[in-house]
């Protein structure tokens, strides 16, 4: 039983697809996915040794060493290139150690005609580096669970250039113009934060007056989507 955020991920993975979960841990993701007989093929790849066993357990417990393979390995190393992997999902870290696991291995993204990722922060710089590699985003949601509001990013990669604004960039080209409820509550949530933050900055002895201008900036541009 998933969660409704991998539900979330799973249901952006193509039929019959080749997958690598980076950052897999107990394997949930690519199990549920070889179980729903979604996926010809799995690697679950872990940094980490303790989650790298439990999904070496998991595949064994539910007999599925033939589809899936548990690899430990650092991001994309976990990929091989007999592995003929065209679907990579990360889900359930921040938007910076994404980039950092996509720009890590360039090479291994050669075959690779989506991703699907599920930054639990940093989400703007994470589209950013997207838009820099030519992977257009082509769908995204936003999960609402366990008092946190997930956004799913589903991207591949493009032959033709284009350009995400800073709103695009900030908010999701999609998440801003659906503009959903939960959407709205995201950024009420964000914009309270942030302008929390503005206030303690502005106390400091020696207030920092391009951080001040910055959060200014960011704060009025959420006001300005909200409004
Ligand atoms: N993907 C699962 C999910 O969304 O529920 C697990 C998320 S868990 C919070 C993040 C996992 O990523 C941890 O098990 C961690 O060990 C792994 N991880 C972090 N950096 C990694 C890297 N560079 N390569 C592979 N795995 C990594």
């Amino acid at each position: 039983n998933l969660s409704q955020r991998l539900t979330t991920v799973a249901k952006f993975v193509p039929q019959g697809a080749r997958v690598a979960d980076i950052g897999s841990d107990h394997g949930y993701l690519p199990a549920a996915l070889a179980l729903q007989g979604q996926i010809e093929y799995a690697v679950a790849g872990e940094v980490v040794r303790g989650p790298y066993e439990n999904a070496v357990s998991e595949i064994k417990k539910l007999a599925l060493a033939k589809i899936i393979q548990a690899r430990l390995a650092d991001g994309l190393a976990a990929i091989k290139d007999s592995d003929h992997i065209n679907t990579i999902t990360i889900a359930g870290m921040g938007g910076a150690l994404i980039t950092q696991i996509l720009d890590a291995h360039p090479e291994k993204l050669a075959g690779v005609t989506r991703l699907i990722l599920q930054p639990n922060v940093g989400e703007a710089r994470l589209r950013e580096w997207l838009m820099n590699h030519q992977f257009q985003i082509m769908a995204e949601r936003m999960v609402a669970e366990d008092g946190h509001i997930y956004e799913v990013i589903v991207a591949e990669p493009s032959t033709v250039p284009f350009r995400y604004s800073k709103y695009e960039l900030t908010f999701g080209p999609f998440l801003l113009e659906q503009h959903s409820p939960v959407f709205t509550k995201k950024w009420q949530d964000e914009l309270q934060r942030q302008e929390g933050v503005l206030q303690q900055v502005k106390q400091a002895s020696k207030p920092p007056v391009a951080k001040i201008k910055q959060q200014e900036e960011y704060i009025s541009l959420i006001k300005e989507v909200l409004n």
